[in-house]
């Protein structure tokens, strides 16, 4: 039997599928896959359809019974409907009774906010299960999220989601998928691990949980490091001929200038500093220094009044002061501790800590721009206070992302997750409870959360705060390291 997020693995690699039925032990949770259920967003799409009636239940068993029940009761509308047949199995979002033609509609919640290929397979795939089962399918739509929408009272479900038909398309890949659910089958009834070649598939468009797994092999320095130079062909190319290593891929291939830049990194085993422009570089910063570091949260279904899908909700800073060369290292930090929109107690705390003259040090500036204009955009007393720090914002990241500074150790990257551990080997993340910005996003919701015990919030708390602050002490030490060279 093969489940609908069986065939989006399948989809995504052979070797994928058939590691999930035979070799699960070896699937990493916390990496692998997040198929978008479109959670979040659907319960505001079944308020789209009132008047349905769920056929949830854990126990699949049940969850069958339930629908066949529902559907033969005359249910007109139903969520989560569970099909089965004796070969394909899924469970829907929700279908809806067309009376005049007895044709089921099925409509797919994502929440993306947009539709993506991958969605019209997932539905292809629904239309074929469904139909097996012996159901006469009509229209098939997508029901994602308006990106435009902003909030202003309660979430009103019509303006928050795009409801389009996408009935055409998805057919069009009837007979494709259909053939591919028969491989998928084949690939499942074959008793060896399939043999695939890692080319791009590892994590798009799922992160794969079994990249420990699959990657065993992988050495060091491996042309992987430098996929994002090297287009699917010239890494087919490469594997055909067996080259495995940076070193030896031959001259012309890789022609992006990062790309170029770790290559003779590792070639020579050299580190690269051009010491004249990373002084010309940093020449524009004035003393006081302020090092700054934002950590966000954007749900789907934005949480307060102004706020769009997605949009980042600012709720906590770390910034490092240094007021002169020789002055002590000044920290200042918040986070807010209740489920509120912090914005402008959050700019007035930062306000506090800074003057009039300096400069603003962030890692790829980008993001504490776009996050002190939307600040700014929806607290019109912060937003002189927050576009003057824009004003005065440089990107310590272009050091490295300009190539004035190559290491092979940064594996190609500027991220400051690869920078650090080589130009500050004495910081790590790996000694905090929170290492990713990710998790630190997802903590924000349960350390305001006052259903969970006190204790174990403020012990939350303290891992955010420790995880920001060595975001910004990470670019004090880099900043020290780049001004001795
Ligand atoms: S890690 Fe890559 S090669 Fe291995 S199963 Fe996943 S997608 Fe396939």
């Amino acid at each position: 039997m093969i489940t609908k997020t069986d065939f989006l693995r399948y989809k995504q690699c052979c070797k994928y599928l058939w590691l999930y039925k035979n070799r699960k032990e070896e699937f990493d949770s916390t990496v692998g896959w997040i198929f978008d259920e479109g959670d979040e967003v659907e319960s505001y799409a079944c308020k789209l359809f009132p008047g349905g009636v769920s056929a949830f239940d854990d126990d699949i068993p049940a969850a069958v019974a339930k629908t066949k029940q529902l559907i033969e009761s005359g249910q007109k509308t139903i969520y989560q409907p569970t099909i089965s047949n004796w070969k394909l199995f899924c469970r829907s979002d929700i279908i809806k009774l067309n009376p005049k033609t007895g044709e089921w509609d099925i409509y797919e919640v994502k929440s993306s906010t947009e539709i993506k290929d991958i969605y019209l397979i997932d539905l292809a795939f629904q239309k074929i299960c469904l139909n097996e089962a012996g159901m006469k399918i009509g229209k098939l739509y997508l029901v994602y999220v308006n990106n435009k929408y902003i909030r202003r009272g309660d979430i009103n479900p019509e303006e928050f989601l795009y409801c389009t038909e996408v009935t055409g398309e998805v057919e069009n890949l009837i007979d494709e998928v259909g053939m591919d659910i028969q491989l998928a089958h084949k690939v499942l009834d074959n008793e060896g691990e399939p043999k695939v070649v890692i080319l791009k598939q590892c994590h798009s468009p799922y992160d794969c949980g079994f990249k420990d797994y699959c990657w065993k092999h992988i050495p060091e320095d491996s042309i992987y490091d430098i996929s994002g130079s090297l287009s699917r062909e010239k890494l087919e190319f490469l594997i055909s001929k067996g080259i495995i290593k940076i070193k030896d891929i031959p001259a012309g291939m890789v022609t992006k200038p990062n790309g170029l830049r770790h290559l003779e990194a590792v070639k020579t085993e050299k580190v690269f500093i051009d010491t004249k422009a990373i002084k010309n570089e940093l020449s524009e910063l004035q003393y006081p220094l302020y090092f700054l570091d934002y950590e966000t949260f954007g749900p789907a279904a934005p949480l307060f009044d102004g706020y769009r899908p997605y949009q980042r909700i600012v709720f906590q800073y770390s910034l490092h002061v240094k007021k002169s060369p020789d002055a002590d290292l000044e920290h200042y930090e918040y986070l807010c501790r209740e489920i509120k929109d912090p914005t402008s107690e959050l700019a007035v705390s930062l306000r506090s800590a800074v003057g009039p003259q300096g400069s603003f040090i962030s890692w790829n500036k980008s993001f504490e721009i776009g996050c002190n204009n939307e600040m700014g955009a929806r607290c019109s007393q912060c937003a002189d206070f927050l576009n003057s720090i824009n004003d005065r914002m440089y990107d310590l990241m272009q050091c490295f992302k300009k190539g004035y500074y190559v290491h092979k150790d940064f594996k190609c990257s500027a991220s400051i997750k690869k920078v650090m551990p080589v130009l500050v080997p004495n910081l790590s993340y790996k000694k905090l409870n929170i290492q990713e910005g990710g998790t630190a996003s997802e903590s924000w919701l349960k350390v305001t959360d006052s259903k969970i015990n006190q204790d174990e919030r403020d012990k939350l708390a303290r891992d955010m705060l420790d995880y920001c602050q060595l975001d910004t002490l990470a670019m004090v030490e880099i900043l020290e390291v780049l001004n001795k060279l």
